[in-house]
């Protein structure tokens, strides 16, 4: 039987609806109890790293978290972490570039409270330990398990507020299915780096742009003494002309920005040429983040920043990203 540690950190898969609303309640035991079965597919230790609801994980808990599991990776086969499916794909995008390890790291999640009629929970579970159990999984990079599929943390990203099939990963698809007989492969994902870091820059803001924005966020990232900025900018990573005057005073003060969309698939590239066009940002040194997300590009360059390498060592490390 496979050693498999099961990390809880919160999320609804460990909730529970109250009388004022659905609210964290049971502990790692308790879920690990709704599924009987779990104990005849792995040896299963437990290990309780949080209880708290998704939107309040942060990247230093993210990373205390990769380095914990860096840290006893070589007692188990795999780790099976359960999270909150509103950042799940930051968590699981955090482990996939600081993790060193080959063996399978599986994050799951669930969109219905315990007591609620046709629970995910417990299933996406039971589904995670069998990821983690199964030799296939082995140097796929970390992955989300939920639904009865798996996608890679690179590409996956919530779609859906109230759906059970709440996952995508649009342009590239899953990795593979959970069926009920086994564990099944289709691709591997082109996107495989990782990065050995000690400490992380936590001061990295992350910009949206919309209709009529100006530079008074960009102003208060720099005056609040940010180390780099990440803007979903609009379409193909185009700005308005005052974001763009933004962007260049803070590329001028060593600030690296870069530029993810707002739009949830494709890639930033820089082919408008008007004022504030992204080819116009990429000439003044911003950084395309490919089809990267904002939420994703943030992490990277907190990791990327930590390990104090040079703007245009960062601008090549975002360069995979363009496919
Ligand atoms: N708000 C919850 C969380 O992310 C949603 C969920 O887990 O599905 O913690």
């Amino acid at each position: 039987m496979k050693k498999i540690l099961v990390i809880t950190t919160g999320g609804t898969i460990s909730m529970k609806a109250s009388k004022s609303g659905i609210i964290p309640s049971l502990n790692g035991r308790e879920i690990l109890e709704l599924i009987p079965q779990i104990k005849n597919i792995a040896d299963l230790t437990l290990h309780e790293f949080s209880n708290i609801p998704s939107p309040m994980m942060t990247p230093q808990m993210m990373f205390e978290l990769s380095k914990y599991i860096s840290k006893v990776i070589d007692d188990y086969d795999g780790i099976v972490v359960t999270h909150g499916t509103d950042t799940v794909e930051e968590t699981a995008y955090m482990l996939f570039i600081t993790l060193q390890t080959l063996k399978p790291v599986i994050l799951t999640a669930a969109m219905r409270s315990n007591e609620e009629s046709g629970l995910d929970g417990p299933r996406n579970l039971l589904n995670a330990i069998r990821v983690a159990s199964n030799k296939k999984s082995i140097d796929r990079g970390v992955v989300l398990a939920i639904n009865d599929e798996i996608f890679s943390a690179r590409e996956v990203y919530k779609s859906s507020t109230n759906l059970t099939n709440a996952f995508e990963a649009p342009h590239y698809g899953i990795l593979g299915i959970i069926d009920a007989d086994d564990v099944i492969y289709y691709r591997r994902s082109e996107f495989r780096y990782k990065y050995e870091v000690e400490n992380l820059e936590y001061k990295v803001e992350l910009i949206k742009l919309y209709s009529g924005v100006g530079r008074k966020f960009i102003d208060c990232s720099i005056a609040a003494g940010t180390k780099g900025i990440v803007i979903e900018a609009f379409g193909r990573g185009n700005v308005n002309p005052e974001i763009k005057a933004g962007i260049l005073d803070a590329i001028k003060l060593g600030i690296p920005v870069i530029i993810t969309s707002r739009v949830p698939t494709g890639r930033v590239l820089g082919i408008y040429a008007y004022e504030g066009g992204a080819k116009q940002l990429e000439e003044a040194g911003a950084i395309m983040a490919g089809d990267l997300n904002g939420n994703k590009a943030r992490l990277k360059l907190m990791v990327l920043l930590g390990k104090k390498i040079t703007v245009e060592q960062i601008n090549n490390s975002f360069l995979v990203e363009k496919g």
